[in-house]
């Protein structure tokens, strides 16, 4: 078990890199299989999500497509509530299949926003796949199609995700440790 020290929090490795990248490439299988033949459009939210969302795509094995938007709601370690859109999504999406490439659902917020905004963008379909939800801490009635771990309700860092703006280039996923 490693530890690792980012400003004044102490975090120890909980999900390998084996495991996250094992767990990616049989979530894309399935979305490969699900999405056949519909060119889905990823749409991944920035900055959490753009490790998982480069290591899903390269393990799709149908025609996709994929952009960003930028959103924010955490500050340190709590979510605020707020969400700000702060890079838009440029692109037509009548029609398409969009799946939103999400690193991690908490209360849900982010994600019920972004469902009912992209809705009135008449796409065909709008599925959710996120790296971690956190089962005991969602409010929101969410469906989500593709969850690779479900996990305690613990703050979590690495593998793109922050403790402000630091650690997203850890390899490995690393929980805080409470003292
Ligand atoms: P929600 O709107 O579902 O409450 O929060 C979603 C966003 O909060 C995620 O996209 C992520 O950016 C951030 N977040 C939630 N839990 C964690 C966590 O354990 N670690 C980190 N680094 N970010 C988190
Ligand atoms: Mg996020």
């Amino acid at each position: 078990m490693s530890i690792v020290k980012i400003k004044d929090k102490t975090f120890q490795t909980s999900i390998s890199e084996a495991e996250i990248k094992q767990r990616i490439k049989e979530l894309a299988k399935q979305v490969s299989h699900d999405m056949e033949g519909k060119n889905p459009l990823f749409l991944g939210v920035l900055n959490g999500s753009f490790i998982f969302a480069a290591d899903l795509m390269r393990e799709m094995t149908i025609p996709c497509e994929i952009s960003f938007v930028k959103l924010a709601s955490y500050q340190g370690t709590t979510s605020t509530g707020k969400v700000k859109e702060v890079i838009g999504i440029n692109e037509n999406l009548t029609g398409r299949s969009v799946i939103i490439v999400e690193d991690i659902v908490d209360t849900g917020a982010t994600m019920k926003q972004m469902v009912e905004s992209l809705g009135t963008r008449n796409p065909a379909s709008i599925d959710i796949c996120t790296l971690f939800v956190k089962p005991d801490k969602l409010k929101e009635p969410l469906d989500i199609k593709y969850a690779a771990f479900s996990i305690p309700n613990d703050f979590i860092v690495g593998y793109g995700l922050d403790y402000d703006q630091q650690g997203r280039n850890l390899k490995e996923i690393f929980t805080l440790v409470e003292e």
